[in-house]
């Protein structure tokens, strides 16, 4: 069975956010047919879309699977369930929300499945980790790396509240000995 890497953002801004994305990343880093390979450091950013909300925690994760991308996408859905994400508003709060960036470098436009995911290019809080991890990654559709698209937002948005590195994450190496663990990022809600 062919392996992919994948690579997809995670984002909370409801509960205690960093245990939810410590449980989803768990969740991943479970699966039989998935292995994780890089993770971003967790970032705090302000609201987009609905701005009468709180802040959101994001990162970035790659992973390395062979489950196809409508099996992946069943799969992060399930976790979004089981952590019990409530789908009140488009854009509104979510205690976690997981989407697949990119998978390989497959361009999929399915009724329930848009690949590379079309926001990347307009949001900061998925670049900025993104580029953390793999700024030499080419965007399959049109062509520019990582690293390019994030300085091409930067400069079209320079108003724009940047996001704020709030935690380093786990070494991943440590983490496949630790995997009962479940802590990615040590982040403390109070502070
Ligand atoms: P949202 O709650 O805004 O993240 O939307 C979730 C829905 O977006 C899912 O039910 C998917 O069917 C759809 N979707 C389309 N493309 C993607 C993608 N690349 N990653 C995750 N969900 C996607």
């Amino acid at each position: 069975m062919s392996e992919s890497e994948v690579l997809i953002g995670f984002g909370s801004n409801l509960g205690d956010r960093s245990h939810s994305i410590n449980r989803a990343l768990q969740a991943l880093f479970r699966l039989a047919e998935t292995s994780l390979l890089k993770l971003s450091s967790l970032y705090e950013t302000a609201p987009v879309g609905y701005l009468e909300q709180g802040a959101f925690l994001n990162g970035v994760v790659q992973l390395k699977t062979t489950l196809s991308a409508s099996q992946l996408l069943t799969t992060l859905l399930a976790i979004e369930k089981s952590l019990g994400r409530e789908r009140l508003q488009r854009w509104g709060p979510r205690t976690v929300d997981l989407d697949i960036l990119f998978f390989a470098d497959r361009v999929i436009n399915e009724a329930d499945l848009l690949v590379p995911h079309p926001e990347i290019v307009r949001r900061l809080f998925v670049l900025e980790p993104l580029c953390e991890i793999v700024p030499d990654l080419v965007h399959p559709v049109n062509g520019e790396t990582v690293a390019d698209l994030l300085n091409k937002h930067q400069m079209s948005n320079p108003l724009e509240e940047p996001c704020r590195m709030v935690s380093a994450p786990l070494d991943i190496a440590q983490s496949k000995e630790k995997a009962d663990d479940g802590i990615f990022y040590r982040y403390s809600e109070s502070g």
